[in-house]
């Protein structure tokens, strides 16, 4: 995890207050939706493409590219040695086949030349910051995908920051509107504790979702409105 030294001095002044914060809203996330679980961990290697194949989609056609990933070819091996457009086709329902078509088949390529496998096991024995910088090389892999990867399929501690938990971390002000997406990664590792990562991460997540939409907030039904920034400067 970055310690707080490596993050700006304007941040390290408003961080007690956005950690006392944070672990109220963990706390009554908790106690709204409970203790979340991800679903069934995945091999690290079927996450990095299955998050991959996430990015710009939603979660159903996500999940039905990846089945006809995995059900044309058998194994990642056979994905590496695939004519490209046969690897496009399959994963068209997730949008942007292409892109994310000729990015999986690199990655894949890549790992296997320069490890000799596709299993990413290897990781597990690496730094947490090095495993980051690994996944990062990648081109399409950024800071979500790569805490995705760490926290849900190599158990190694990292927060993801996806849109939900961007805007709802910003609404609800425990970090500075005009954070980038890639320091809030590091801010929220230090705001939670490693063991409330993934229900925090997961509980964030549903609020976004269901109540403190991108569109409209429903502040009338969150249950963290008492120390909200927005509902205290927009709605009280
Ligand atoms: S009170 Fe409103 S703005 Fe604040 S987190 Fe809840 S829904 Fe979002």
């Amino acid at each position: 995890m970055e310690t707080l030294d490596s993050l700006p001095e304007e941040l390290r002044t408003r961080f007690s207050a956005d950690q006392e914060k944070a672990q109220w809203l963990y706390a009554e996330l908790k106690k709204a939706f409970g203790m979340p679980v991800w679903r069934s961990p995945m091999p690290a290697i079927d996450e990095l493409i299955s998050t991959i194949l996430s990015q710009n989609s939603n979660d159903h056609n996500r999940d039905i590219a990846f089945e006809r990933l995995r059900k044309r070819f058998p194994t990642w091996d056979a994905v590496c040695d695939a004519d490209v457009d046969d690897v496009i086709d399959a994963i068209r329902p997730a949008g942007l086949g292409n892109q994310k078509g000729r990015r999986i088949q690199a990655v894949l390529q890549q790992i296997r030349r320069e490890h000799q496998t596709l299993d990413l096991d290897f990781l597990k024995g690496w730094e947490q910051e090095k495993i980051k910088e690994y996944l990062l090389q990648f081109k399409g892999v950024g800071f979500k995908t790569a805490a995705i990867v760490m926290q849900f399929s190599l158990g190694i501690p990292a927060f993801p920051v996806d849109t939900h938990i961007y805007r709802v971390t910003g609404r609800f002000g425990i970090r500075p509107l005009n954070m980038s997406v890639e320091d809030c990664h590091a801010y929220m590792e230090n705001l939670f504790r490693p063991d409330q990562y993934e229900a925090g991460h997961l509980n964030i997540i549903r609020l976004g979702r269901e109540i403190c939409q991108a569109r409209k907030a429903q502040c009338e039904r969150c249950p963290l409105r008492p120390h909200c920034s927005y509902y205290a400067e927009q709605c009280s």
